[in-house]
């Protein structure tokens, strides 16, 4: 028998990807996912539709978000939501309310862009944005490759958009402490997305996890898109360390942009206990 596909990460139009929410769930269901969590960047605006279309196929779907967290000294972290009621009032406005943040934050990475030369970026990322309250980095990187000064979106990070580059800025997001709150609230799970993602010391990632382990949080996201072994059995060591549950997902954000399809990661490490055990 083939192992259960569950993908638990990815992005539609609702936030900085390409396909509609529908979309993402008819090609999930085509690369043979058998569970599916649609997780917008501070939106689940997307999620009535996909977990309709997602009924109509027989594909089990459960309600996601990823949401942005800041975390110690301006360290961004992303914190997946999954399987939580998506009607809950602190959670829908809480959620409101990161969102509120990103155009003033669209203007000042526009104008820091200006100073470099790179001229109507505002309006250049908008072009791409199918949801104005979730303009991203992502539509910036659409411009500046747009422009020329970039072959893909990857090198638009490295190159304008990554921390120390001259289009990032400074911006607060939700603390930790709320993200997990308004998930819990709503009866799901949280979940750290991708470990490996972020610019923190081994010392500092183990202080994040055990914080987060402290809030109650869940589960890391042991396989994500992007790792490779090395990644997967360094995030499988974290979460028998830290006693989390274990996640999957691809994260994938539209064909030609992201690392891998839908549903086509590795499995997780037999060993550990997968997240979706304690979804409903
Ligand atoms: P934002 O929430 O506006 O800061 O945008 C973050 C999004 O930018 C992530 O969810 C990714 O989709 C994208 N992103 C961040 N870093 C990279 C990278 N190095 N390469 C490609 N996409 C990236
Ligand atoms: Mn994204
Ligand atoms: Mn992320
Ligand atoms: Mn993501």
């Amino acid at each position: 028998m083939e192992a259960f596909n569950a993908d638990l990460h990815c992005h539609s139009t609702v936030s900085d990807g390409l396909l509609s929410p529908t979309d993402m769930v008819r090609r999930a269901h085509s690369n043979g996912v058998d569970l599916l969590a649609l997780t917008d960047h501070d939106e689940i605006g997307g999620l009535e539709a996909a977990a309709a279309m997602a009924g109509e196929l027989g594909m089990r779907f459960v309600n996601g978000v990823e949401i942005s967290v800041s975390w110690g000294d301006d360290q961004t972290v992303h914190i997946l939501g999954l399987g939580f009621d998506r009607q809950f009032t602190p959670l829908v406005q809480g959620l409101a309310n990161v969102r509120g943040g990103r155009d003033s934050r669209a203007r000042r990475i526009a104008a820091e862009l200006d100073k470099v030369a790179i001229r109507g970026a505002y309006e250049g990322a908008l072009k791409y944005v199918g949801n104005p309250a979730l303009i991203s980095r992502s539509h910036f990187a659409r411009y500046i490759v747009e422009l020329g000064h970039a072959k893909d979106v990857k090198g638009v990070f490295d190159w304008w958009l990554a921390k120390g580059k001259p289009g990032h800025v400074q911006h607060t997001w939700a603390t930790m402490e709320d993200a997990v709150r308004w998930i819990h609230g709503a009866g799901g799970i949280a979940v750290v997305a991708h470990p490996g993602r972020y610019r923190l010391a081994r010392a500092e990632l183990a202080r994040m996890l055990a914080m987060f382990k402290d809030l109650g949080g869940g589960g890391i996201e042991v396989v994500s898109g992007s790792n490779n072994e090395e990644h997967i059995r360094d995030h499988a060591h974290l979460a028998r360390h830290h006693g989390f549950l274990a996640s999957r997902g691809s994260d994938f954000h539209g064909p030609g942009e992201s690392w891998i399809d839908l549903g086509r990661m590795p499995q997780l490490p037999d060993d550990l206990t997968p997240v979706w055990t304690k979804l409903h």
